[in-house]
């Protein structure tokens, strides 16, 4: 494996916005769209990785741009003949295709985007991009449907669609590929590499200010606040989760960073972010241990250890 899924920067802010802030229909819609497909594709990794071997190589979450448009790959599989080309969705309940349209038929019918379109485009992209590179391999590309509650009603049978129940037979069928990998394949995937963005510059995030998110540490688990510190560790009310008052700060100072970058990190700030911690030694103690101080007295913040 080539490059490990991590969860996308906008959907991490999101989140923290989200237990943080109310926000629109459309902002939360965006929310539960981008983590539900999160979800869908870490089970796909989870499914697909016993596929991993010496005789392939595996690219997830690829973000790239050819000619001005950019497109995000979930996962591409290298093999010695092959690419294959994964779009994963998270769909759940009842889908219904007709004259070409896609619906969705929970609680009435309601037209979606086409995700064959959406995969022809990727693979189309993907195409032109590896010629410009000098790598004319073929392309296989997969539409997968990684829900087990997913239906889709007349859906044609030559249109490369991977349902939850045919999973296990494609995976096997890959796991069987024994053709060794050649230079080239590697060159590929280390170009691949260099040319990914980690940002994507056209996603648009909902506004915030500092002074209208509530503060606070979030549990982890299920994004709900900690309802008090005792002593050493939070304890969630939700979940039962429980976590030592370190990490949480950390990954309380983390979220802050990812929220306001430009921001400087002071005891001030941090006992004002966290809240729930009463004591400001217990802040400072992790600041000191965890990162760098700059200055003295008042003025003084902290930056990462190098
Ligand atoms: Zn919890």
């Amino acid at each position: 494996m080539i490059k490990q899924r991590s969860e996308p920067l906008e959907l991490s802010m999101l989140k923290s916005l989200n237990a943080r802030s109310v926000m629109n229909a459309t902002d939360s819609a965006k929310f539960h769209s981008l983590d539900k497909g999160y979800r869908g594709e870490i089970m796909f990794d989870e499914y697909m990785k016993e596929v991993s071997n010496e005789n392939n190589l595996i690219l997830n979450d690829l973000l790239l741009e050819y000619k001005s448009t950019i497109f995000q790959i979930d996962s591409l599989f290298q093999f010695s003949n092959t690419l294959h080309l994964f779009e994963v969705k998270n769909f759940e309940g009842d889908f219904l295709i007709d004259e070409g349209k896609w619906y969705s038929i929970g609680i009435g019918r309601k037209e979606i985007k086409n995700p064959l379109l959406q995969l022809k485009r990727t693979e189309s992209l993907l195409r032109q991009l590896l010629q410009e590179l000098g790598y004319p391999f073929p392309i296989e590309a997969h539409l997968v449907f990684i829900n087990p509650n997913f239906q889709l009603y007349q859906a044609p049978a030559d249109q490369p669609i991977i349902f939850p129940s045919q999973l296990s037979r494609f995976r096997e069928k890959l796991k069987s590929r024994s053709a060794v990998l050649k230079a080239s394949h590697r060159k590929l995937a280390n170009q691949l590499l260099s040319l990914h963005m980690e940002d994507n510059p056209y996603s648009r995030m909902p506004e915030y200010q500092y002074g209208e998110l509530e503060k606070g540490i979030i549990c982890p688990t299920c994004h709900t606040f900690y309802p008090t510190f005792k002593k050493t560790y939070l304890l969630c009310h939700e979940c039962g989760g429980i976590e030592g008052y370190k990490t949480a700060i950390i990954r309380s100072i983390k979220e802050l960073r990812l929220l306001f970058p430009e921001v400087k990190v002071t005891t001030n700030l941090i006992y004002d972010w966290c809240k729930i911690i009463k004591d400001k030694k217990t802040i400072r103690k992790t600041l000191s241990e965890h990162f760098n101080k700059i200055g003295h007295g008042k003025s003084s913040y902290y930056v990462n250890l190098e």
